[in-house]
Formats: C-alpha cells, structure tokens, sequence
C-alpha cells in the first residue's frame, strides 16, 4: 500500500514578489512566470514529486479522471476537480478563499483534489467528486476521507442579499448567519449527505480571509494562490 501525504502551502518560502509574495504557484494571476515556475519547483522539491497535475480552473463541477502517468507538469484544462489511483502523481488545487478540497481512500488507493468555491459548491463538485471516486475506482464514501483547507471562513464571508436568500431558499438558513455564508458546512453537509463519515472530515479552523500567512482575494484583489497537494508515494 503506498502512503498517502498532503498539505497545504501558505504565502511564505517562495520567490514571488509584492504583491504575489512570496510562494505564488499560479501562472494566471500577473506574477512573473519565473517566479511562479520556482515557486512550482521548490514545491517538487519538498515533496520528491517530478509530476504534479494542476488545473485550469473554471469555477465548474467538471472533474477530470487521470488515469495514464503524466511526466513533469501538467494542467488539466477547464476542470475544477481531478481524482487518480496513480502512485507518484501530485494533484493540485490553486484557492486565495476558495475551498482546496482533497479527497483520499486508503483502502482503494484514490486520490483527489477539487476546488470548492461559490459556484462549484453550488454546482455540488464535493459529492460529483466522491461520486467519481464510486464510480471508476468502487471506492465506499464510507471509506474516503475529506481535507477542506484554508478558506474563507463564516467571519468573512459576506455575500449579497439576493445571493443570501438564495443559498438559504436552495441549501437552507443554517448556511447563512445575517448576510454571511458558511462554505465550508455546506460542503460538509454535502459530504456526509452522501455518505462521507463526519469523522472522516476534516476542516481546517484557518480563515484565510483573516490569516496574514495566506493569499485572499476578497482582501488583497490582486494576489498569489496557495495550494493544497495530495499524493501516493
Ligand atoms: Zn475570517
């Protein structure tokens, strides 16, 4: 059985400079693509990965399955989540706010990471993940276990009126505390709603809205992103 390892990097230890400083790793965002491309490298380095996948992300509920070893870098295009059974293949969500999900069954040996923001919430990606996992791999949501990352927490999360009254109208008012929104519960709901175990659930208690040590774009506007990497050694 090969070990399954994550993280989650933070906005410190790479070369990108104001207002990207310093461990950018997306190349859409107007850093120097050098930069980026040792951020990307010094990432490789600690983790003795030679292949990460990343996507080009679309705020969708696309999700892509990586089933042939891909060398080096690669970018999925127009997809927001990536599920694999390989050994020695990184996959990698780019957030500043949005929700870096990751997704792991010890037992089958799949692996995946997705992008959870407004829209992919919306659009259920958490539960279309898990399902893509059943589906091509058998794993038993029973079995697979959730990491959501830094993120914009309830303390941020200030969304419009109209909006607001449509997450509590579609998901239901335990989402929404006056006019802010708790992403990450509702994608625990999602999870567990299709049978993910909530004490296979893991959520990270730092809002990155609020956390100085992460990118956020609802604070800075123009800025890096930070990543959440899952792998099988
Ligand atoms: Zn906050």
């Amino acid at each position: 059985m090969a070990k399954i390892s994550y993280l989650f990097t933070d906005r410190h230890g790479g070369l990108s400079s104001p207002p990207y400083d310093s461990f950018n790793l997306a190349y859409h965002v107007g850093d120097d693509e050098r930069s980026v491309q040792r951020n990307r490298d010094i990432l490789k380095r600690k983790t003795a990965l030679l292949s990460i996948v990343w996507m080009d992300q679309i705020h969708s509920n696309r999700v892509h399955v990586v089933d042939t070893p891909l060398g080096g870098d690669t970018t999925i295009d127009r997809c927001d989540a990536i599920v694999t059974d390989l050994t020695q293949t990184g996959l990698a969500v780019m957030v500043a706010d949005c929700i870096p999900l990751l997704l792991y069954d010890t037992k089958r040996q799949v692996i995946a990471a997705a992008h959870a923001g407004r829209n992919g919430t919306f659009l259920q990606i958490a539960p279309k993940t898990v399902r893509t996992m059943q589906r091509r791999f058998g794993c038993d949501p029973e079995e697979i276990h959730a990491v959501i990352g830094p993120s914009i927490g309830p303390c941020c999360y200030e969304i419009g009126e109209d909006l607001a009254a449509i997450v509590e109208k579609s998901f239901g008012k335990q989402y929404m505390n006056d006019r802010y929104l708790d992403i990450q519960r509702l994608n625990v709901d999602m999870l567990t709603g299709i049978g993910v175990k909530a004490e296979n659930i893991d959520v990270s208690p730092i809002c990155s809205a609020c956390s100085s040590d992460h990118y956020s774009y609802r604070r800075e506007g123009t800025t890096g992103r930070f990543a959440g990497l899952i792998w099988m050694e």
